[in-house]
């Protein structure tokens, strides 16, 4: 057999190529349906358990090793990486599969998540864990953000398999929970050693060859002031009034840290505010006419790919603490600054990357143009897999990416073929076949 035995990176033959590419337009149907399969399972936070037992004995099917567990919160909450306000991951595993290859060739990790975010208190059209198929689209929760993205990377690994297309290089197949608030699922699945040359994650980017994501820390600070009766005001310290100087303060490091981060991060040029730092929710008082002894302001600072979350923290609090000292009570008075609740990790991979030019190569010939670059604005699992699990990690998936999140969600189905076709081309691309001969092509 030609090549085994050494590394060997030689693209997939064309009518090898060509042969899967039918293959994965013929299973569109199949597609849809897996995509309503997993949608019907309404995967909030702490609800993925049921799910995660439906797909691993899907990727059973593929005749992979697959193993499935929940993350130990004790263990992981020494890692560096990890934050949640989580208490255990009870009704949470994580799932992970492997095909080993046949060796000599580059391992490849497709990863998705199967948490969804709450449907919200907004009225769906149809129920957004009964999937409706309507006009091209599949709609429920969960559908772009990321159902229907897992559907179509496990599509492209089950027409490999069925054909009989034996790899050199292993694909390991992770679905991951708690994507929607910082990662951790995917942090336990490195922690257990996946790991590999480069990974795909499936999310919902419309299609662009996403080589950036953005991170974000979310603070609290705590603005202390002194209570008093608002006719005798001047007795007390007016916390929402100490909090104006430091709102401003955030204000201006968004300004500082966008003209320093610009073009730091190409694919990024193009947004009028690469990373958005802000103030987003206050609050302060309890009475009209009481002054307030406390006020609270609550927001995130975006990080760019290129920033570790420590880097972040420390300027937010030296801005805030800078502007404390120039303020004559706040200078005796403190104000905190807890991070709670979720931080995603940033990350990026260079556009000159091999896997980068492979994910290009695979998407010119699968869909006959050139692919677009881009930096995501929203958190993925890409970011902790890039820098934490050493793994060189980049966003592809179905769209219309600003249907995440929202009500009456949904997800294109031609982009879910378009996003297996060139899944599929990136695999065998990239792990390479060992011996394409073995399909009688
Ligand atoms: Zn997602």
């Amino acid at each position: 057999m030609e090549g085994v035995g050494r590394v060997k990176h030689e693209e997939c033959r064309p009518q090898v190529l060509d042969s899967v590419l039918k293959a994965v337009d013929a299973r569109r149907d199949e597609m849809v349906e897996l995509a309503r399969e997993l949608i019907r399972f309404p995967t909030t936070k702490g609800n993925e358990a049921e799910a995660q037992a439906f797909y691993a004995e899907k990727l059973k099917e593929l005749g992979a090793e697959v193993e499935s567990f929940e993350p130990d919160i004790e263990h992981l909450t020494h890692d560096p990486a990890f934050v949640t306000d989580r208490k255990s991951f009870e009704g949470s595993p994580v799932v992970a599969a492997t095909l080993k290859g046949s060796g000599g060739g580059r391992s490849l990790i497709l990863c998705g998540h199967m948490d969804v975010v709450d449907p919200g208190a907004a009225a769906w059209t149809h129920s957004p864990w009964d999937p409706v198929v309507k006009d091209g689209r599949v709609y429920g929760r969960g559908s772009v953000d990321m159902k229907g993205g897992v559907a179509a990377h496990y599509i492209a690994a089950k027409v490999i398999r069925d054909m009989g297309i034996e790899l050199r290089g292993d694909l390991k197949i992770l679905s991951t929970v708690d994507e929607e608030c910082g990662s951790c699922g995917v942090l336990a699945l490195i922690d257990r050693g996946y790991r590999a040359d480069a990974a795909i994650c499936t999310e919902p980017v419309g299609l662009k060859i996403t080589i950036a994501t953005t991170g974000s820390v979310w603070f609290k600070i705590s603005v202390p002031g002194k209570a008093a009766h608002g006719g005798i005001a001047y007795s007390g310290v007016n916390s929402i009034y100490k909090s104006i100087p430091i709102i401003e303060r955030i204000r201006a490091l968004e300004e500082e840290r966008r003209l320093r981060l610009f073009g730091s991060v190409p694919v990024y040029d193009g947004a009028p505010i690469a990373f958005c730092a802000g103030v987003n929710k206050i609050e302060g008082g309890v009475w009209p006419a009481i002054v307030p002894a406390l006020t609270t302001l609550e927001g995130r600072v975006g990080l760019s790919p290129l920033e570790k979350v420590e880097d972040v923290k420390r300027e937010l609090e030296d801005a805030v603490s800078a502007t404390a000292k120039a303020d004559p009570w706040l200078s005796l008075h403190a104000p905190e600054i807890e991070y709670y609740k979720s931080r995603w990790n940033s990350g990026c991979v260079e556009e000159a990357h091999p896997f980068v030019e492979a994910l290009r190569r695979s998407f010119a010939q699968s869909e006959g143009r050139d692919g677009v670059m881009a930096g995501m604005f929203a958190c993925s699992d890409s970011g902790t897999l890039i820098t934490f699990g050493g793994t060189p990690a980049v966003d592809f998936g179905p769209g219309p990416q600003d249907m995440a999140h929202k009500t009456d969600e949904y997800v294109d189905i031609d982009d879910l073929v378009a996003t297996s076709r060139v899944v599929a081309a990136t695999i065998l691309n990239w792990c390479g076949a060992a011996d394409a001969g073995q399909t009688g092509l």
